[in-house]
């Protein structure tokens, strides 16, 4: 079962998961690792070579791995993918090959996950240069709101950084993006999809098992599934 059910919680975006009743997931696949999917109830996949793991002399091998595993039905998106400023090879390099992972998933009608760090000039460009019909999420944001409205415009759909959507002070960013882009996540970190849902329906003055309504919505729509 590689969908989420009305009642799930959707976690969009994590690391080393594993199958739990009520939960879906979406788990990265990161090319550098080789790891291929595998048919496990409710989770899903997202398949990408990162910017921190890309260097010129592995390039042609994650490349290969992103071919082979592309196309798989339990890929769902393509990502991480992305950019980042502070980490990974030179900006040509992580441009060249954003643009051939976003090509792919272009071609094969799949959204994309965002990775971005203090590079929103690159990620904005790539996206006038690419004029991609998928959608893409801004996976991991924590941003301020001028950012969030200006990727809004764009028709992003933007994820919460998980520590970020934990705090407090995060409720004006969380009620602040439209329902109906918004997602959650844990980024594999040790933390429990359930306790943001609970606080950032808190924070929407809304009961769980309306957000948990809106993810499943979202989910569909990102997904560029008609409902
Ligand atoms: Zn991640």
């Amino acid at each position: 079962m590689n969908s989420p059910r009305p009642g799930d919680f959707i976690d969009i975006h994590t690391h080393g998961a594993s199958s739990s009743p009520g939960i879906f997931r979406v788990e990265v696949l990161m090319a550098h690792e080789a790891v291929r999917p595998v048919e496990q109830r409710g989770i899903a996949y997202a398949a990408g070579i990162h910017p921190w793991h890309l260097n010129e002399a592995d390039r042609s091998r994650l490349t290969e791995f992103m071919r082979s595993v592309a196309e798989h039905p339990l890929v769902i998106a393509i990502g991480e993918a992305g950019f980042d400023r502070l980490r990974g090879p030179s900006m040509e390099l992580q441009r060249e090959v954003f643009d051939e992972q976003a090509e792919m998933a272009e071609k094969l009608g799949k959204p994309m996950v965002i990775h971005c760090v203090k590079a929103w000039d690159e990620f904005l460009s790539a996206h006038k240069r690419l004029k991609p019909t998928a959608n893409w999420l801004i996976h991991g944001f924590r941003g301020k709101k001028e950012l969030a409205s200006q990727l809004l415009s764009r028709g992003f759909y933007l994820s919460i950084w998980f520590e970020f959507a934990l705090r407090p002070e995060s409720a004006g960013l969380i009620r602040f993006i439209p329902a109906d882009r918004l997602f959650l996540e844990t980024d594999g970190a040790d933390t429990d999809i359930r306790d943001i849902y609970r606080k950032a329906a808190a924070d929407l003055g809304v009961s769980t098992d309306e957000l948990k309504i809106t993810m499943y919505n979202n989910y569909k729509k990102f997904l560029g599934v008609r409902s």
